[in-house]
């Protein structure tokens, strides 16, 4: 019933040639959904390029439009042909001190653009160590994911700041657990239906080697992926493992 999402996150990474790996990768309409979130200057280009995948944003601002230097609102994204827009990564946290509640307001303000939101979560390796975990994400929803959200406009990926790019993955006993209190939190928050629609990524390091296994784990709908998202060969593997 959830249907699977291979997201692919390409960061900070690929100007228009790049745009050569959408070609490469094989879709279908009846397997997982594929979605690519590339840097703001390719969005348009890729949509006209491919149709059958779908494309996000990293960020948008949580105004509609006005006096921000560099910034992109959801309204852009959406015009530009996105369907998502990624909000709340560890890496726009840490290097732009985004709080739960901004990420909230933008979170707002994708939604009134139209947009899904993939709203990234999860905690650094000594909250982990100390054991503050659940807590640390429990927050970190509760803060960032407004009232009204519906299985259709929100996507919940998390990702362990530690295994972002790191090779590090946690076991998946660990995904299990932080999945199933996502799951317990959603429907508690906004009742059966909507909470047991939600998607739930896992992100933080994932590749062909270990989709597999970590697409086996309970309440995970699919993949927030970075550096392996970058090329087909890397990222058609982790797309076919949720088919
Ligand atoms: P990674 O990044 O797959 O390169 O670890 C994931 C992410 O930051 O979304």
């Amino acid at each position: 019933m959830r249907r699977k999402l291979a997201a692919g996150n390409w960061k900070m990474n690929g100007t228009r040639a790049a745009l050569s790996e959408l070609d490469a990768l094989t879709v279908s309409a009846e397997g997982p959904e594929v979605a690519i979130c590339p840097p703001a200057t390719l969005l348009a280009e890729a949509v006209s390029r491919r149709s059958d995948i779908a494309y996000g944003g990293q960020d948008c601002h949580p105004h509609d439009a006005g006096a921000h230097t560099g910034d992109v609102s959801g309204p852009m994204i959406a015009d530009a042909g996105a369907r998502y827009v990624i909000l709340g990564h560890s890496e726009r946290r840490a290097d732009h001190h985004e709080s739960d509640a901004d990420v909230a307001a933008k979170t707002q303000a994708a939604w009134k653009a139209g947009l899904s939101v993939i709203l990234c979560i999860g905690e650094s390796l000594s909250e982990r160590e100390a054991g503050e975990t659940l807590g640390v994400i429990g927050a970190q929803l509760d803060g960032s994911v407004p009232e009204g959200a519906t299985a259709e406009t929100l996507v919940i990926a998390y990702e362990p700041i530690w295994a972002i790019g790191t090779g590090k993955v946690p076991t998946t006993e660990q995904i299990a657990e932080v999945h199933a209190f996502l799951r317990s939190s959603l429907t508690e928050r906004f009742g059966e239906e909507t909470g047991g629609a939600i998607r739930l990524l896992y992100g933080g390091s994932v590749k062909a080697s270990n989709a597999t296994e970590i697409f086996a784990v309970a309440d995970v709908d699919g993949a927030l992926v970075g550096g392996a998202s970058l090329k087909a060969a890397d990222f058609q593997p982790i797309i076919d493992a949720l088919a």
